[in-house]
This record gives structure tokens, sequence and C-alpha cells, in this order.
């Protein structure tokens, strides 16, 4: 059944019970990954709504990415305010600008864009310039940053010399590329995630009616992640708000990985300025993981420069959960030994119990991902990478969009599912599935389309292929590919606000994190924000790896993160890396089958090796952890040290 109002504060701590209790009014929580901030607020929400104080179809709870929004809806849902909204900027403002469209702006309605890259590109190439790829996508990051800073093209050069930065092109050429950019789109009658929040925010301040009738229809708002709101989320936002005051912000600074993409932290830190009455709240329990991960996220939070979090916002975790094993710090010879080996050591974890969906592979960079999705295929586990987008990025759905698309223009409104799937099979969606991985793949996806038409006919009787365009158009932009579980592949971007029983930190290298056009000192501390995020993303399992080259045989020239620094038992002191170095030789104990670095604690749990596996004798085990009581008494070192077969046997 549905929790009682007193149920509903009985799973939270006093700190987290004062911010649930303070249903109206301005109320601010700031604290620590894994303490329950978004805990916290789901629960202020589900008992503000079961005490009747406010009614759940008035609350807009606005999270950062659509999974998290997702994963709210389940909470709100299990604790009995099912239908309360929860969602991204985006969706949200795509809701009521789709809604109020006809009447707001008028005319066809525009194609929403999810990437800027082609425009960018042909903007780029009408202004005469040659970019390459990289290029292109450093443009159009910087293209994103002015829009949110609102900054226009004519003003562009002014405030790129007065704010320092350094755009990825001389200033007057990217501001040039800006401009075409924008003329291009409104050619061609595109809408990126910018301009719809803008248009929406610029909808609401020029007509009081509608102003009028969403500020009617959301009275209460709660934004989780509020350290990495940008301007144009904040000017949403106030434009929700209106001049009221029913705004619950959570967030923590040390998390605050979107200032390369013009977000702040300033509006969070500055809570308290802008609303002096507000309710306070910090949380420094965590919940979330065991102290083995605390003590490593505690170390990178002490590492940290003042940067975003400024010292009176600074906090060490309390962790609360009871021991778990320590986490590991692998190195090895090149990436596909890296993806071969953390898919074995997945494999090993499903096995002993760990379902596939509780384990993540994180990395900086989503091209990092091909190696992994290779290796967990090789292996046979099922994996899902980043969950949002990656359906409608594929193919078959790209070329499938572009089909009902042109067909809904002459669109006479006639049952809808029988038309797509007519549009659909010359697409390849045969009435049985045909035979091969690939060919069955493109199918399935097809099939996952059709599916959605159904789903969509069912909920709105009368939808036409219009209307079933305009609902994928939204959920390309904002959705999850249709329900699969498996192993979580994501940038540590997208990783935010989630948690996994295991998580492996994959490619752990200088030039990848921190990523190698982070030049200056804020550039560096972002990079060390975002491990943190990626470390404190750990329930129970953390295992941390890089590899010294890119392919197997090449040279050997990658160094491991500076971020381990002081984590990893081999590693260099913190401060400048200038410690004594120590003989790594000394400390790594290899596999006798396969030459694998066996790291102790998760060795010795499942008795053998990750990597080949073969077992891992007694003997070998006795010794290890005898040397470990004998040299953690002596040098205090952590517990996760460990020792080559020549150590022991000295
Ligand atoms: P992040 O900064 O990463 O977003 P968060 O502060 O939002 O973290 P939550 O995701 O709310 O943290 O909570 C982390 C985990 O701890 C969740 O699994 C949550 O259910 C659990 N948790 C939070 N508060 C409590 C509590 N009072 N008692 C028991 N478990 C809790
Ligand atoms: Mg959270």
């Amino acid at each position: 059944g549905t929790p009682s109002a007193e149920e509903l504060l009985r799973g939270l701590d006093p700190e987290q019970l004062e911010a649930a209790r303070s249903v109206r009014g301005p109320v601010c929580i700031l604290a620590g990954a894994g303490t329950g901030k978004t805990r916290a607020i789901t629960h202020r929400i589900a008992y503000a709504v079961a005490t009747g104080v406010v009614p759940e179809q008035q609350v807009l709870a606005v999270t950062f990415t659509t999974r998290a929004a997702g994963e709210m809806r389940g909470r709100l849902r299990a604790l009995g305010a099912p239908r309360v909204q929860a969602r991204t900027f985006h969706a949200a403002a795509l809701r009521q600008l789709s809604y109020f469209w006809a009447d707001a702006v008028g005319g066809p309605r525009p194609t929403l864009i999810d990437s800027k890259i082609r425009t960018v590109a042909s903007a780029a190439r009408s202004c005469g310039f040659q970019v390459d790829r990289s290029e292109l996508r450093d443009l159009a990051t910087e293209i994103e940053w002015a829009k949110v800073t609102q900054t226009r093209p004519v003003d562009y050069e002014n405030t790129v010399a007065k704010e320092g930065r350094t755009p990825p092109m001389p200033p007057r050429d990217v501001a040039r590329v800006y401009e075409a950019y924008e003329e291009l789109r409104s050619e061609h009658n595109l809408l990126d995630f910018e301009s719809m929040l803008e248009l929406t925010a610029a909808m609401i301040h020029e007509r009081p009616d509608i102003a009028e009738r969403i500020r009617s229809q959301y009275r209460y708002f709660v934004v989780d992640e509020f350290q990495d709101v940008n301007p144009l989320q904040k000017l949403l936002l106030d434009a929700w708000l209106g001049d009221r005051d029913d705004i619950c912000v959570v967030g923590d600074p040390s998390q605050t990985i979107y200032t390369f993409a013009g977000a702040t932290p300033a509006y969070l830190t500055g809570f308290r300025e802008a609303y002096p009455h507000a309710t306070f709240v910090r949380l420094v329990r965590d919940y979330r993981s065991t102290p083995q991960v605390v003590r490593v996220a505690n170390t990178v939070l002490r590492a940290a420069g003042s940067g975003a979090a400024p010292r009176e916002h600074r906090i060490e975790l309390v962790a609360q959960r009871p021991d778990g094993p320590e986490p590991s710090y692998t190195e090895y010879d090149d990436e596909p030994a890296e993806a071969t080996s953390v898919a074995g050591k997945i494999s090993a974890l499903i096995d002993s119990g760990v379902p596939a969906r509780e384990i993540a592979v994180l990395f900086r960079t989503n091209a990092q991902s091909a190696a992994y999705e290779q290796a967990l295929g090789d292996a046979g586990v099922p994996y899902t990478v980043r969950g949002a987008a990656q359906f409608f990025d594929r193919p078959e759905i790209r070329a499938a969009l572009h089909t009902l698309h042109g067909a809904a223009r002459g669109d006479d409104g006639a049952p809808m599912v029988a038309t797509v799937r007519h549009l659909l099979q010359p697409l390849g969606l045969t009435e049985q599935p045909p035979e091969g991985r690939q060919a069955r793949e493109k199918w399935e996806s097809l099939a996952a389309l059709a599916q959605l038409a159904e789903d969509v006919a069912a909920q709105r009787p009368g939808a036409g292929l219009a209307d079933f365009v305009a609902e994928l158009q939204a959920r390309a932009a904002t959705e999850h590919a249709p329900g699969f579980e498996g192993v979580t592949l994501a940038s540590l971007h997208a990783a935010k606000g989630l948690e996994w029983d295991a998580v492996f930190l994959v490619g752990l290298t200088e030039g990848m994190l921190p990523i190698v056009y982070a030049e200056t000192p804020e550039q560096v501390e972002e990079e060390r924000r975002l491990f943190y995020v990626g470390v404190t993303r750990a329930r129970e399992h953390l295992h941390m790896s890089w590899s010294l080259a890119r392919s197997p045989g090449g040279r050997r020239t990658r160094k491991p993160s500076r971020f381990l620094d002081g984590l990893r038992p081999e590693s260099p002191s913190p401060a400048g890396r200038r410690g004594e170095p120590r003989r790594r030789k000394d400390r790594v104990l290899r596999c006798r089958v396969c030459g694998a670095t066996l790291l102790e604690a998760a060795e010795r749990k499942l008795g053998r090796c990750l990597d080949c596996p073969s077992p891992y004798d007694e003997e070998l085990l006795e010794r290890l952890r005898q040397w470990r009581r004998e040299v953690s008494a002596a040098q205090k070192v952590p517990a996760y040290v460990v020792f080559t077969d020549a150590t022991l046997q000295a």
C-alpha cells in the first residue's frame, strides 16, 4: 500500500527530516554525494502530497538527466505520488512550448535537433572555414556556451575578451560561424535545446495569459543538481516562478561538472542571498557507499582546489554503511587488455550474484565506449550504452524517422498504426524476424518503433501519423530507449546522480582524465570533480583502471591520471608527485598463469585471478595476508597494497 505521511518521514535522518517538513517557501539542501539529497526531496514531495498541503499535479521536479527523471518518477510512484511531474528542463520546456505553439508562436513546428554538429558544419563551410571533426565539436560546445550564457553573436567577441575565455578559433571567426549557424537554423526551421528554453521563457514573459496558465499549473518547484544550472535554465525557472518562492533546490558544489557549458554553482552557493529567509539544510552522512569508497571520495575532495567549492561549502562525508571490498587500482598494458579484463571482472560479478543493471562502466569520452561494447559483447554480457538517445541514434531508426517525417506531411489522420507498419516494411520490418545477428537487431529496433506506435494509439485514440512523429521527436530528444536492462556504459557526465553496486572507472590516464584539452587550473579542477562524481557512483565495488598503450604492442607512453596520486598504493604523494618514488615492482602481485596484476582484496574474495581466471592458491593467500598485516602495522599503508611473488618469497 501507499506509505502514510508518518511513514514517509521515518526513512529520513534529522536533517533530511527538516528539509522534508519545510513544505512551503524556499529550501536549500547543500550536501555531498550520496548523502540523500535526492531521497530527501523525493520524500519531501511525497510528504507534502500526502498531507494535502500540495496537490500532486502542481509539483514540478526538475532533474538533470532523463534517466534521473525516470528514477524519480519511479520513486514517487512507490511513495504514493504518481502524478507528480519529474522532468528535465528540456522536457518540461518542450511540453509547454508544443502545447502553446500554435497560439504563441504559430507556423510550422520546428524540427528539434539534439546535436548541433551537422548544422555547425554547414555554418563553418558557408563561412569558408576548413574544420575537422574535433574542431567542430569544440565549435558546437562554444556556440552552446554562448547561447546558454545569453551571449549574442554581435556581443561574442567582447564577452570572450572580458571573460578571458580561450575559444577554439579566433573569437571573430567563432562569432561568424555562430551567426551563420543561427541563420541556417531559422532557414531550415530547426530548434536546438537552448533556443527551446529561450523561446519558452520568452513566451512566458511576453504572454501574461500563458504565464498565468503555466503558473497555475505548476506551483511547487524542486530542482535537483542545482550546482549545474546554467543562466538559461535559471531564466526559465524564474519565469515559471514569477514572484512566488515555493522552490526547493539541492546540490553539491563539488559535483559541478558543466561550467564548460556555461553552468555555474553560483545560484546554489548564492541561494542564501537570493532567499535570506530560506530553510537551509546540510547533510554529511553518506548512505550510498561503503567506508572504503567514502575514503576515496574524501581523499579526492581534500585534494580539490577551492574553485567551485569554496571552503565553507566543503565537507567530509561520513560513511554509514558496513565495510565492503577495498577499491582496486589496476594498470594494463593496452586498452583492449583493459576492456577484456573489465569484461571478465563484470562476468565474475554477475556470476557472484550482482545483477547486470547494478554494474556500470564509466569513462570520460564517449569514444572510449567502443572497446567495452566489444569486450562485453565477446563475453556475452548484456549492456546498454548511456541509456539515453542511443536507440534514436541507430541508423535504421534515423532512416525510419526520416520516412515517417516525410509521410506525416500528407497525414490525413487515418488509424495510424497500420500506416506506420506499412512505412516500416520496406526498411526491414518483415512479418517474421530475419536470421543473423545484425539483421535481427535491426528488425528488433523497427519492431520496437511499431510497438511505440501502438502504445501511442492506445494512449491517445485518434492520434495521427503527425502526432506519432511529434511524439517520436520529443522522445528522441529527451528519453530512453524502450526498456532494456544490462550493464550500463556511460560517460561520467551522464552518470551524475545515479548509483550502482559496482562501478568501473576506466581509462584513467593523463590526457583522458584530466582530458587533454583541460589546460587552465579551473578546467583541471572540473576534471577532478568529474572524477569525484565517478567515484561516488559506487555503492560497493569500485574498480579503477588505466592502460599504458592504446593498442597491443603499441608504445607504452600513457601515464596514470594525477587524480590517482595519493590513492593508489604505488602512487606518488599528491603534493606535486615529489614523494619518494616507491619501487613498483615490489608491490605488484602477478597471477602465475596469465601474468595479470592481482589486487588482493578483490581476488581474495573470489579466491581466483579475475583475469584468466585461475584458482588462487591458499599458500599464496596466506603469505599475502601475513605481509599485509605486517606492512600495515609498520607503515600504516592502505590495506589494498599488493605484493610481488618476489617480495613474498623474500
Ligand atoms: P548525489 O549527490 O550523487 O546525487 P544524493 O545526495 O542525491 O547523491 P541519494 O541518491 O538521494 O543521494 O541517496 C544515496 C543513496 O542513499 C540512495 O540509495 C538512498 O536510497 C540512500 N539513502 C539516502 N538517505 C537515506 C537514509 N536516511 N537512510 C537510508 N538510506 C538512505
Ligand atoms: Mg542526487
